[in-house]
């Protein structure tokens, strides 16, 4: 009978390391015709590591001790990733960071030694009313479309310098979307908070359909409203705190299980356990096979 085919694929994906909360969603997983991932953590590792430091001084670790004492304050995986580099260089952080303000989605505004310290991405520096020189900027669209993300560190209202950071694509990414693709998924979109020309080199190497970047948590959820107005069933796969109201405003939700925040996971439909994005695709085929024996 449905019930127990339904039943007996949940517990195939509890075995390949997929939690799906119940038969609805194996069934409507198998009507998804539009599949949308956040890119940091969820196409790429979600680990990642500093690339390069371009100073104006000359001096990087002296930017970076600076910049990490302000990033301390901080949840942000990409504020993490330069405290722990200037600790892998030996550098002790000094300062203890004042008046902070964390500007979701931009970045950090802090006072260290008496100075301010503002990081983050262009917006934020536009709104700070900082000026970006143009050999700054073109250094920065370099490393962009390097795949790096370009983090400008302004002293004073100054841009003092560039940290660049970047993560790699999971080595199975490309295979879950061949696979989704094999199974009818007729298109794979990126909505990202990350620069647009890292989001482009990504989308580029994975054969996604459409990319758009620099959005706002608010702007993921508009995009999975104005696809589900289109007609399509979609699914949403992320990682972050910022990815669960588009999680929850799909109609199947995926967080990751081992990089993915408690947020997301609660939110979601389906938790990718063992962090693979093979499993979604195994799942979605399983859901189809699933909902095909019991026509
Ligand atoms: P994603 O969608 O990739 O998870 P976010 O929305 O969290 O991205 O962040 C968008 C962008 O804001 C980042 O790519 C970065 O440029 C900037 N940003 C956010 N937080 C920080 C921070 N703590 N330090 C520096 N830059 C930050
Ligand atoms: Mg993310």
């Amino acid at each position: 009978s449905a019930p127990v085919s339904i039943v007996a694929g949940i517990g195939n994906g509890a075995r390949h390391g997929v939690l799906v909360k119940g038969g609805e969603i194996m069934e409507n997983l198998a009507k998804v015709d539009t599949v949308v991932f956040d890119k940091t953590g969820t196409l790429t590792k979600g680990r990642p590591e500093v690339m390069d430091i371009h100073t104006i001084s000359g001096d990087e670790n002296e930017l970076l001790r600076l910049v990490a004492e302000a990033e301390v304050i901080s949840e942000h995986h990409l504020g993490q990733t330069i405290v722990k580099e200037a600790q892998k260089r030996g550098i002790t952080l000094v300062n203890q960071p004042k008046d902070a303000e964390i500007i979701e989605g931009n970045g950090v505004r802090v006072t260290v030694e008496n100075k301010t310290l503002t990081v983050g991405n262009r917006k934020l520096m536009a709104a700070k009313d900082i000026v970006i020189e143009e050999s700054m900027e073109s250094y920065a669209v370099q490393r962009e479309k390097a795949g790096s993300t370009a983090i400008f560190a302004a002293i004073d209202g100054v841009v003092h310098g560039i940290i660049s950071i970047a993560d790699q694509i999971r080595p199975e990414a490309k295979e879950a979307i061949q696979e989704l693709r094999a199974n009818g998924v007729k298109q794979i979109i990126m909505l990202t908070g990350d620069n647009r020309h890292t989001a482009d080199l990504v989308g580029k190497q994975l054969g996604l359909d459409h990319v758009h970047a620099e959005l706002l948590p608010e702007d993921k959820v508009a995009w999975i409203k104005q696809l589900q107005a289109e007609g399509h069933v979609v699914a949403m796969a992320g990682d972050g705190i910022n990815d669960a109201p588009a999680i929850a405003t799909a109609d199947i939700g995926l967080a990751m299980g081992e990089g993915g925040t408690d947020i997301s996971m609660e939110t979601a439909d389906v938790v990718l356990m063992a962090d693979r994005l093979d499993q979604f695709s195994h799942a979605h085929a399983l859901a189809k096979v699933t909902i095909l024996n019991m026509k």
